[in-house]
C-alpha cells in the first residue's frame, strides 16, 4: 500500500521560502515590469536570480549535469504553483516559457555543438528563444497539416513559410521552428525542428499580433505573439535539432511535462483570484448582509475549493504517473488536466471577477487580466475539444458492443438469465408458497 499524498519535509522547506521569496519579492514588480521594460526587469530580477541559483532551485526543470535540478514532475508541479502566482516570477527561476521547453528539447537533442551555441547562455539568461510552430493557414490543433516547409539544398536547408503565435519571437535570438522536410512520409514524420538564429537572412519578424491580452499594436515586449515570414531562410545543416522526421516526437517531449507545468501554474493564479475573492466576501455588504453570507457566494466558495482540489490532485497524480511511468504513460492523464485545468482557472477567476462588480472588471485588481490569461488556456498547447477527443479516444478502448445489440445492464435478458442460474432455488422458494 503507497499511496501517499505528504510532502517531504526538506521540500517543503523550499516551497516555504520559494513562497515567501516570490510574494516578498515578485509580485511587488508586478505592477511596473512594464513600464522598466526588458533591461529594467532583467536588473530587478538578477540579484534574486542570484537567490534563487543559491538555494538550488535554479533551472529546475533540467537534469543535474546542465545545471538544473532534475527534480521530477511532482515536485516540479509543486514548485510551478508557486510561481504560477506571478507572470514574472519564471524569470526569477530560469524556468519562464518559452525557454524552459526550449531549453528541453536542446537538452534532449541537441549536439554537443548546438549545446554550447545555444543550450548553455540560454540557460545563463544571456539568450532569449521561441517556439515556431503554428501557421496562419493551417490548423494547429492538427500540425501534421504544416506547411511549411525546409528543402535540403546543398549542405544548407532553405526555410520557406509563415508562422504565427510564436511567443517572444520578437524579443528572441534564436528561433526553433517546425517545417516539412518530407511531405511524403507518414504524417509524424513529415516534419524537422531546426534551430534559427533571428537574424537569418530571410527571417522577418513582421508584428506582434494585438491580442485579448494586448489589443494594442506593439512590437518586442515580453510575452508577445509574433507573426513571422521565412522566405528563401537557409540555414546550415548543423541547424537541423534531433533527427530528420523527429519533430513531433521531439514536441511531444515538449508538450507532455509543459502541460503539467502550465496546469499547475494556473492554480497558482485560480488561488490568488480565489483569495480575492473571499476576502471581498467579508466586508462587501449589499441587501442587508455581507457577500459571504449569500447562498451564491458561499457554492462559488465551495464549488472553487472543490474544484481547485480536483484539478490539484489530478495534476499531481499525472506528474507521479510521469515520474515513475514515464511520460507516454502519463498522456492520457495529461489530456485530461489539460483541459480540466483550464475550465477550473476560467471559472474561478469568472467568479472572483463577478464578486468585484465594476471594481472586478477594472484594472485596479489583476482579475481582469487573469481572465484574459485564462482564456487563452484553453486554446495554446491544445485546444480543449482536442485533448477531449483524446481522452474519450483512450477511454472508449475499453468499450465494445454488446452481443445481440442488448444493453449488457438490460434488467428482463438479466432477470431471464438469473432464473436459468438459479432455477432450481426459485423453484424451491415458490413451491414453499
Ligand atoms: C497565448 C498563446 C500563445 C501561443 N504560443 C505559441 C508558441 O509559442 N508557438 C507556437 O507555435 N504556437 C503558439 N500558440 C498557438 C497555439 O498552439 C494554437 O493556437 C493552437 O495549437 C490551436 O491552433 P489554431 O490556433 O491554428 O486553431 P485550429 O487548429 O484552427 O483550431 C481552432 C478550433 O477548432 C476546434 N477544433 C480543432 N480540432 C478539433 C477537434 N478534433 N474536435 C473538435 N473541435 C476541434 C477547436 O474549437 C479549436 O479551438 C499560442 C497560442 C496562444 C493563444
Amino acid at each position: 500500500m503507497s499511496w501517499d499524498f505528504s510532502t517531504d519535509p526538506d521540500f517543503q522547506e523550499q516551497l516555504d521560502w520559494m513562497s515567501a521569496f516570490v510574494r516578498e519579492n515578485i509580485w511587488p514588480l508586478e505592477t511596473i515590469w512594464r513600464d522598466i521594460g526588458l533591461d529594467g526587469l532583467a536588473r530587478a530580477i538578477a540579484p534574486m536570480q542570484e537567490q534563487v541559483k543559491e538555494r538550488g532551485l535554479w533551472a529546475a526543470h533540467l537534469p543535474p549535469e546542465l545545471g538544473g535540478q532534475g527534480m521530477g514532475q511532482v515536485r516540479l508541479g509543486l514548485m510551478h504553483e508557486i510561481l504560477g502566482t506571478s507572470p514574472i516570477a519564471p524569470l526569477a527561476f530560469g524556468n519562464a516559457a518559452p525557454d524552459s521547453g526550449n531549453s528541453e528539447i536542446l537538452a534532449l537533442a541537441g549536439t554537443p555543438e548546438q549545446k554550447e551555441r545555444w543550450l548553455h547562455p540560454l540557460l545563463a539568461g544571456d539568450l532569449r528563444s521561441a517556439f515556431s510552430m503554428t501557421e496562419p493557414h493551417t490548423p494547429g490543433s492538427d500540425p501534421t497539416q504544416l506547411a511549411t516547409r525546409a528543402v535540403r539544398d546543398g549542405d544548407d536547408w532553405v526555410i520557406e513559410g509563415r508562422k504565427w503565435f510564436s511567443s517572444n519571437a520578437s524579443i528572441a535570438d534564436f528561433l526553433i521552428v517546425m517545417a516539412v522536410t518530407n511531405p511524403d512520409a507518414r504524417p509524424a514524420q513529415r516534419a524537422s525542428m531546426f534551430v534559427v538564429p533571428v537574424d537569418t537572412p530571410g527571417v522577418e519578424i513582421l508584428r506582434d499580433v494585438p491580442t485579448m491580452e494586448h489589443p494594442w499594436e506593439h512590437y518586442g515586449g515580453y510575452g508577445g505573439h509574433a507573426e513571422i515570414a521565412y522566405e528563401g531562410a537557409r540555414v546550415p545543416a548543423e541547424a537541423l535539432l534531433g533527427g530528420e522526421g523527429e519533430g513531433f516526437i521531439l514536441a511531444q517531449h515538449r508538450l507532455v511535462p509543459g502541460r503539467i507545468h502550465h496546469c499547475m501554474r494556473w492554480l497558482g493564479v485560480a488561488r490568488r483570484a480565489f483569495d480575492m475573492m473571499c476576502e471581498r466576501a467579508t466586508y462587501r455588504q449589499a441587501h442587508g448582509s455581507l457577500l459571504a453570507d449569500k447562498q451564491t457566494v458561499q457554492n462559488w466558495i465551495a464549488d472553487s475549493t472543490a474544484e481547485m482540489q480536483a484539478a490539484r490532485l489530478m495534476t499531481l497524480h499525472a506528474a507521479w504517473v510521469m515520474d515513475t511511468q514515464g511520460a507516454s504513460a502519463a498522456r492520457t492523464d495529461v489530456a485530461l488536466i489539460k483541459f480540466y485545468g483550464a475550465k477550473v482557472l476560467h471559472d474561478v477567476v469568472d467568479r472572483a471577477l463577478q464578486l468585484h462588480g465594476s471594481l472586478g472588471y477594472s484594472t485596479d485588481l489583476p482579475l481582469e487580466g487573469m481572465y484574459r490569461f485564462a482564456r487563452a488556456a484553453r486554446i495554446y498547447d491544445g485546444p480543449d475539444e482536442v485533448h477531449r477527443q483524446s481522452v474519450a479516444r483512450k477511454v472508449m478502448l475499453g468499450y465494445s458492443p454488446p452481443p445481440n445489440g442488448i444493453p449488457t445492464e438490460h434488467v428482463p435478458t438479466r432477470r431471464a438469465q438469473a432464473r436459468e442460474r438459479f432455477g432450481e432455488l426459485l423453484e424451491a422458494v415458490t413451491a414453499n408458497d
